[in-house]
């Protein structure tokens, strides 16, 4: 039996094989599945990247003495099928290709319903924030039309969201209960769902608006750092005392009142913040958070708030070992709640392959206090041109022309990267704010990247060998949800 003659390369952009305690797992990149190779296949491969190209036939007879040639030559063609291994003269198989986006319809809306915050902290980007009492509230026409606009856009949809977002949004809660009573109406009378969420530094937070929100299930996410020393060295007053004291008392209550869904906390790592393991413990084990996301602020790096390099390796291995800790909650059937690890392992667990960084834009807007529609909630206030108005609808023209190039990935280090289909380009708004064009890659954290893909690849690869009934437990449910 012949291999047809060709000379065969490894092509780094469809494959990449992480390896750990003798096993190979084999992530097949256009597609984000993973295998699991066995003796042949990571022979193979290793002998195909040792001799960076060889003759399909020479690789049968280097492995002859440990395989059957049979089996060695339907593998070859089974990784040639994957556009893994490749004809060295043929063009390496990538996809670059711009996706044309016909349609995007919203099923999330943003509004932001006061630019004022009642705090000053330290790294807050938002280009139009203000003290409450200069803050540019949303009239509820603005409001009810953008509504309006979520359930004529979400007509095929069973279920709509609308988020609120500031500055502070309970700096506005007149608005909020408003909102609230047209869009439960308008859905009632549409038989749709409508899913109501913030995030709220907590301040505001009174045990009579608890229970408000708890009636109508609103998921809540609250912003706190982490241990008062952690925590107020940003989080502070506009006077710049350090809130601690309040957030977590008004936090206590929150947690000891909210019955219909789980509450999260959402920390800001900036610079001089990269204790991870001391921040998930007080607010997981400490509080009682359900789960505990970091955003580690890597967009500015000439500004004071931004992580440096260094921090954001120190960042970095301190996930790893909370992932490790992850893990080990995991095999015991326990979710530890360190949401990045989760939506790590929720993304390799479906399989996720996107052509675009995030919903920003397809399903979701963001509006602001003139109704214009922006690509989501960090784009308020902006120097970016809104993608249409509420009064006049979405500018599917310009809206389709961004997404578009954004899905191109031609000239970019993105077409050959191997994590593309789960990085797709990063933020744009990190873009938008570090190099002014929205379009333009994240590069400047690719390599943690995916050294963070390599090590979810090994929990996950642990996880669904030992215990796999966790993803049925603990991550079906949630993508059915
Ligand atoms: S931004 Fe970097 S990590 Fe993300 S897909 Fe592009 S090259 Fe890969
Ligand atoms: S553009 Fe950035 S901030 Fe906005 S939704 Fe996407 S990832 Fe989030």
């Amino acid at each position: 039996m012949h291999v047809k003659q060709t000379e065969l390369v490894f092509n780094p952009a469809n494959g990449h094989v992480v390896r750990f305690d003798g096993r190979a797992m084999l992530f097949h990149v256009p597609t984000s599945a993973l295998f699991e190779l066995d003796a042949l296949g990571a022979a193979v491969i290793d002998v195909v990247q040792e001799q960076e190209r060889i003759d399909g036939d020479a690789l049968a007879e280097n492995l002859s003495s440990r395989f059957a040639r049979a089996d060695v030559v339907q593998l070859i063609e089974q990784l040639t099928q994957l556009e893994v291994l490749q004809d060295h003269h043929a063009p390496r198989a990538v996809n670059p290709r711009r996706v044309d986006i016909q349609s995007y319809p919203l099923s999330t809306i943003v509004l932001n319903v006061n630019t004022g915050c009642n705090l000053g902290c330290t790294y807050c980007y938002k280009e139009d924030l203000a003290v409450p009492a200069k803050g540019e509230r949303m009239s509820f026409e603005i409001a009810a039309r953008s509504v309006d606009l979520l359930f004529e856009q979400a007509a095929t949809r069973d279920k709509v969201n609308i988020i609120f977002f500031g500055g502070e949004p309970l700096t506005n809660m007149p608005l909020i209960r408003q909102v609230v009573e047209y869009a439960e109406t308008r859905g009632a009378q549409s038989a749709k769902a409508v899913d109501f969420s913030l995030t709220t530094n907590a301040t505001l937070l009174t045990p009579e608006l608890v229970d408000y929100f708890d009636a109508h299930r609103f998921g809540i996410s609250v912003s706190i750092d982490g241990p008062k020393a952690i925590h107020d060295r940003n989080r502070r007053t506009v006077g710049g005392h350090g809130t601690y004291d309040v957030v977590t008392r008004k936090a206590r209550m929150l947690l000891a009142r909210y019955r219909s869904r789980a509450v999260g906390a959402r920390v800001t790592l900036s610079s001089g913040t990269t204790e991870v393991e001391a921040i998930h413990e007080h607010l997981r084990e400490g509080f009682g958070f359900h789960e505990v996301g970091y955003a580690p602020v890597t967009s500015a790096p000439n500004v004071p708030h931004g992580l440096t390099q260094q921090e954001l390796l120190e960042v970095h291995e301190g996930f790893e070992r909370l992932g490790e800790r992850y893990l080990a909650a995991a095999l015991r059937g326990y979710n530890t709640g360190f949401s990045n690890m989760h939506q790590l392992m929720t993304d390799l667990h479906e399989g996720r392959r996107k052509s675009l960084p995030c919903g920003a834009g397809v399903g979701l807007l963001a509006v602001d206090r003139q109704g214009g529609l922006n690509l989501c909630h960090r784009f308020t206030g902006s120097d970016l041109a809104p993608f249409g108005n509420v009064a006049s609808g979405i500018d599917s023209t310009r809206l389709g022309e961004f997404l578009g190039r954004a899905s191109d990935r031609d000239g970019t280090h993105c077409a050959t990267c191997r994590i593309r289909n789960l990085c797709a380009g990063g933020c744009y708004h990190e873009s938008w704010v570090r190099y002014g064009d929205p379009h333009h890659r994240t590069y400047h954290y690719c390599n943690l990247l995916r050294r963070w893909v390599d090590f979810g690849i090994r929990i996950y690869a642990q996880l669904s060998a030992r215990n796999p009934d966790f993803f049925r437990a603990h991550i079906e449910p949630r993508r059915a949800a």
